[in-house]
């Protein structure tokens, strides 16, 4: 089968059924944010993410600091989509053999900030040269007293977001249309080139979760499609940035199609039985099965997982 058919998805779709583990200390293995492993001293969580040239990022608008920052940024918001707190971090980088070793300091020295701020300790990693520009793989060990799934919403659940969406998507299409001196775009811009994961400070009573990374509709639908439920989102409760609003309204641009559909936001999409939840925001709520976005008026249109998907 091709896989700009599948798409990404329908690929590891494919990958779990083929790695079914049946080792009793695996508690997660494909499917979600994390694997979790029980061990003598708890839940152990692991995550890999990748950054390829060309297709994550450029450098002709990305330092190597900002890199190394994002490297381990993603892997930490997977981490957190779990309930987990971040611990050993293992990159792995493929290096064109042009590159000075100043380049490579500079990735550390973004990598380091981080990792001090999380108390992450960089553990170890692979270095090899590449031939197709420059890749960056990141592993991240974390640990968790519970996990939460993707497959823990129940209808009638809350769903929740943390922070603002589509400042990541808006401010990459500045920096591709070299438009990023754009007046008041610095905080857009900031939030694709160095996210900043926060965790939840309290996950009791949190029944599914999983972080903004490919777009709002996509992650929810990995919700609904893991917790068999449906969602219904309403549009004007969305949280969008006054900068993103701001840059919208000069730019002529339809704000909610990178609200719901821009990835890299990092982040954390939850759901509880609750109607409030502290630092977060209320968007919306689960259903048995309709999938639908509500305007102001009560109109609903269906939604289906589109945003960010390799391949298609
Ligand atoms: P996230 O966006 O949270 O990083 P992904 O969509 O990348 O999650 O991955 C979803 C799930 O698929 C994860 O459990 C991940 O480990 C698994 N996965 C992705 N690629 C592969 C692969 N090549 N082999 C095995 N599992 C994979
Ligand atoms: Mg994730």
């Amino acid at each position: 089968m091709q896989l700009s058919k599948i798409g990404e998805f329908g690929l590891i779709k494919k990958l779990r059924s083929l790695c079914k583990s049946t080792s009793k200390g695996v508690l997660l293995g494909i499917g979600d944010d994390t694997a979790a492993i029980k061990t003598s001293a708890g839940i152990t969580l692991i995550t890999s993410d990748m950054l390829l040239e060309g297709v994550h990022f450029d450098l002709s608008f990305t330092t190597f600091y900002q890199l190394g920052h994002k490297a381990l940024a993603v892997n930490i918001s997977d981490i957190f989509a779990m309930g987990g707190k971040p611990k050993y971090f293992l990159l792995n980088l493929g290096i064109p053999k042009t590159y000075n070793s100043r380049d490579i300091e500079e990735i550390y020295k973004g990598v380091i900030k981080i990792a001090d701020k999380f108390d992450i300790a960089v553990i170890g990693g692979d270095t090899c040269t590449s031939r197709h520009g420059f890749v960056l793989s990141g592993t991240l060990i974390g640990d968790a007293d519970r996990i939460i799934m993707r497959s823990g919403a129940r209808e009638g659940d809350s769903i929740f977001v943390t922070g603002s969406l589509g400042d990541s998507a808006m401010g990459l299409m500045l920096l591709e249309g070299q438009r990023a001196k754009v007046k008041g775009c610095s905080h857009l811009i900031r939030r694709h080139l160095m996210p900043e994961p926060v965790p939840l400070q309290k996950t009791s009573g949190i029944t599914s979760m999983i972080d903004v990374s490919d777009g709002l509709l996509i992650d929810l639908s990995h919700i609904c499609d893991e917790s068999n439920v449906g969602a219904i989102i309403y549009k004007d409760k969305i949280p969008v940035s006054r900068e993103f609003a701001n840059t919208a309204n000069r730019l002529g641009i339809e704000p909610l199609k990178f609200a719901l559909k821009g990835g890299e936001d990092y982040v954390l999409l939850f759901t509880s039985p609750s109607k409030i939840k502290k630092n977060a925001f209320r968007i919306g709520e689960i259903t048995k099965k309709e999938r639908f976005l509500v305007d102001t008026k009560g109109k609903k249109t269906s939604f289906k997982a589109e945003g960010y998907e390799h391949f298609k």
